[in-house]
């Protein structure tokens, strides 16, 4: 069982693995004056009595001061843009789990995106992102930055050989997924790590450049990227963290040294984690991480397996298959709290067709047929829920790109991204073979 390294725990918790802190947190936690409750309380006030103008002007002062952050002291609080206790308790669980030195949550994924490149690029500078990459965020980049003078360079990042060639003196940031949403690549990190190093040893610390990697795919349980290299993590708690479908929530993990910075950033942009979601996904999300996702993972391995010996399967990436490219880096990458491999609940697969079109209306039918007949395969975007979801990337949470331009995006016009759920993987593997047979 692995514990964390972080020098700002209680030595007393170091003793205990990363399964049992998802349950516990900090346990006794000076963000949390209510010192009886087994539960944290969650509290429906936005709004926090001062006692004097005195403790105004100090709670004023200390918000996102980097030494107040620093110290132990109970925390001052006003408003619940600025801070409340029920994030800032699932922000010191998350920064333990995912081995950084804090985390600032935001009100969604994309929230959280926003606010790590929101505060790492300015107008000018360039960012350098893998070609396939979660919809929204591709929207972000291609839509919305060059109105803020932000270039963004698209490319296969799988192979780590095409980045040296594009870092600029204007770049900042190296942003990709691992694994990719939705076509499960897998991009080195520690490569990327290696890459980085040197560019930045020439370098001062203004023009540094920062890797920021998307772990919604794998949960912490599965990968830990600063871990393996990465300078910040981001989550959409939406997915396998929250993982009851019932709340959205974002996150970023890494340095201390930026955590007043995204503070600053989350109160002017005002994407703020409201208190009930913190609440929920504290309460039932963290504490039942390790038991879902093992659960997924364990399905999804049978799922990939029966699928990659179907008759009507072109391919299946799934990084726990051996015949999976990227096989050897999951098994490098993907590895849980107790150094199991961990390949995750995503699996990315495509029916056969004589052509393009044909593997595309096939999709279709398949599809559909799950739709309207399969108990346990709901047609709907997101993933890392208990229940199973399968959706078409080409024509839904993709569909931002342009047929033609899909390949390009490394996205197989017919293929289909299955989130595993928790049923019994036998009823799972029924309903697949049945729709299957409507091709
Ligand atoms: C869902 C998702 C996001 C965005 O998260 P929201 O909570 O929906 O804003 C970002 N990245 C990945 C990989 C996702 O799956």
């Amino acid at each position: 069982m692995s514990t964390t390294k972080n020098n700002n725990e209680n030595p007393e918790e170091l003793k205990y693995s990363a399964e049992t802190h998802l349950i516990y947190g900090k346990n006794i936690s000076k963000k949390w004056d209510y010192a009886h409750h087994v539960v944290s309380p969650l509290s429906s006030s936005v709004v926090f009595r001062l006692d004097t103008v005195e403790r105004g002007a100090e709670g004023f002062f200390e918000f996102a001061n980097p030494e107040a952050l620093q110290s132990e002291l109970a925390p001052i609080y006003i408003y619940d843009r600025l801070g409340e206790p029920n994030k800032e308790l699932l922000e010191e669980n998350l920064q333990f789990i995912e081995k950084g030195e804090m985390a600032v949550t935001f009100a969604s994924g994309m929230g959280a995106i926003s606010g790590v490149l929101g505060v790492l690029l300015k107008s000018g500078d360039e960012l350098i992102a893998h070609r396939t990459l979660y919809g929204c965020t591709f929207s972000l980049f291609h839509n919305w930055y060059p109105r803020l003078n932000i270039k963004y360079i698209s490319t296969d990042l799988t192979e780590t050989d095409n980045l040296p060639g594009l870092i600029t003196p204007a770049t900042r940031v190296i942003y990709f997924e691992s694994p990719v949403n939705p076509n499960l690549d897998l991009i080195d990190i520690g490569q990327i790590r290696r890459i980085v190093d040197e560019e930045n040893k020439n370098r001062d610390e203004e023009n540094r450049i920062y890797i920021v990697v998307d772990n919604t795919f794998a949960t912490p349980f599965c990968q830990r990227p600063i871990e393996l290299g990465a300078d910040f993590t981001v989550h959409s708690l939406t997915k396998g963290i929250s993982g009851f479908g019932t709340d959205m929530g974002g996150a970023v993990i890494g340095p201390k040294k930026f955590q007043n910075l995204l503070l600053l950033f989350r109160k002017d942009f005002g994407a703020v984690l409201s208190s009930k979601a913190a609440w929920t996904i504290l309460t039932y999300g963290l504490s039942t991480l390790h038991l879902r996702i093992k659960r997924q993972t364990e399905n999804a391995m049978k799922i990939a397996r029966f699928l990659s010996e179907h008759p009507k399967v072109e391919f299946v990436n799934y990084p726990g298959l051996e015949s999976c490219k990227y096989h050897a880096l999951a098994k490098k990458q993907m590895i849980d709290f107790s150094g199991n491999f961990a390949p995750g609940s995503m699996i990315f697969f495509g029916v056969k067709g004589e052509s393009v079109d044909e593997q595309k209306k096939n999709g279709g039918k398949f599809m559909n047929f799950a739709a309207q007949n399969a108990y346990t395969l709901t047609l709907a975007v997101s993933l890392g829920l208990t229940r199973t979801l399968i959706e078409h990337p080409a024509t839904m949470t993709h569909s931002v790109i342009p047929t033609e331009k899909l390949e390009r995006h490394g996205i197989h016009p017919g293929g289909i991204r299955l989130a595993v759920g928790i049923e019994d993987p036998e009823d799972l593997i029924r309903d697949l073979e049945q729709s299957l047979d409507q091709i």
